[in-house]
């Protein structure tokens, strides 16, 4: 058995002709940077999300750059964001000269843990940037009841949750504005690095589409200082023609992620858990086990390849430790960052890969015993 932890080839093989034929047609135009097939991605991406405004950006940490800056966010402000993320979404707001507040996440859903938010809001707070982990949207209301009564503005990092759902709204449409990013290994992944930020408002729309283009309105006026950080055309046709594919992609990864539920509630690991107002995209697919790093080992040796998200949390990292965080500040992500497995989560697995992992991982777990 050999079994990749995310199989790009084999999504590829199964879109070949739609991907090859659009990439050819942006060749043919010569139309890399900007032009039709970012201004159709645009507005196809924002009906996906159901929001007024989607803006093609140069990859996901852009995507969060951009926002804070549309934002008036800087020098002096905090923003709160959770510790079990990736590290983007902090450098994100400290390269805007801002400073990262940073909450332990929630024992069941691993997503920031919305009863310790509150007590983190200081008069210099700003924002809350909440990050939909793995697929599985954050707990937005309490999050949004906080920030009208405290006027903070939501930025939400929806890199892993294109088209999740939270009671019925779409990830990436609560807060003020949302980041995704099109990874290739993401849900809705370019062939090269892309991004977004998506908004129901004018304002920040209009202001993000200036700063990633050299705060230019027309060519050579410019009116503020931006940066650059286009979508191009060749990653934007791509991902019009996979983004026909996600509703089903995403079907399929929560159909697989019941076999994972169906096959492991035996075995002696926690899988994830989903509350009832959720609907998760399974960017990831990650349990709890005892002994994970020998686990892991084992099923590496059989071939099956298995992540971790993450292992190190931000706090703890060498690059955040300027922030004066210590050891054991956050109790649930540091207990929980030595037991979490991602397994192989693709809409191509099939029934039987799936029934092969769960059967090489018990036999790991009986072996330990
Ligand atoms: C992938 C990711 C990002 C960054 O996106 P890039 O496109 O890699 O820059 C930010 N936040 C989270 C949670 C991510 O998973």
């Amino acid at each position: 058995m050999k079994i990749a932890f995310v199989d790009l080839k084999a999504q590829y093989l199964s879109i070949k002709d739609e991907i090859d034929a659009a990439v050819a047609d942006v060749i043919d135009h010569t139309a890399f940077i900007g032009g039709e097939q970012v201004r159709l991605f645009e507005e196809e991406f924002a009906a996906f999300c159901d929001v007024k405004h989607a803006l093609g950006v140069g990859n996901g940490t852009d995507a969060l750059e951009l926002a804070l800056s549309a934002c008036g966010i800087g020098r002096g402000d905090e923003v709160i964001t959770v510790a079990n993320t990736f590290a983007a979404t902090a450098e994100a707001i400290v390269s805007q000269g801002a400073h990262p507040v940073l909450v332990d996440s929630d024992p069941r859903t691993y997503n920031i843990d919305v009863g310790k938010i509150e007590e983190c809001i200081t008069e210099r707070t700003r924002a809350i940037m909440p990050v939909h982990l793995y697929g599985q949207p954050a707990d937005m209301d309490p999050i949004l009841e906080l920030t009208r009564r405290h006027n903070l503005i939501v930025i939400e990092d929806a890199a892993q949750a294109h088209g999740a759902r939270y009671k019925g709204r779409v990830a990436g449409t609560m807060g003020d504005v949302a980041c995704f990013s099109f990874y290739p290994g993401k849900n809705l992944g370019a062939y090269g690095d892309a991004g977004a930020v998506v908004t129901n408002s004018e304002e920040i729309a209009s202001k993000v589409a200036l700063l990633r283009n050299h705060g230019a309105s027309e060519k050579y006026m410019h009116e503020v200082v931006g940066r650059n950080s286009r979508l191009d055309g060749i990653q934007a046709a791509v991902l019009r023609v996979k983004l026909r594919h996600l509703r089903a992609w995403n079907a399929a990864r929560r159909e697989r992620a019941d076999w994972y539920n169906e096959l492991l509630a035996d075995l002696d690991v926690v899988t994830p858990y989903e509350p009832e107002w959720s609907e998760a995209v399974y960017h990831l697919y990650v349990i709890r086990v005892a002994q994970r790093d020998l686990v892991r080992q084992r099923l590496q040796e059989v071939g099956i390849a298995t992540g971790i998200h993450y292992p190190i949390p931000l706090h703890l990292q060498p690059a955040f430790r300027y922030l004066g965080y210590k050891e054991s500040d956050f109790e649930t992500t540091e207990a929980y960052a030595g037991e979490i497995l991602s397994l192989p989560m693709y809409a191509e697995l099939t029934r039987e890969q799936v029934e092969g992992i769960v059967g090489e991982l018990e036999r790991v777990l009986d072996g330990l015993r």
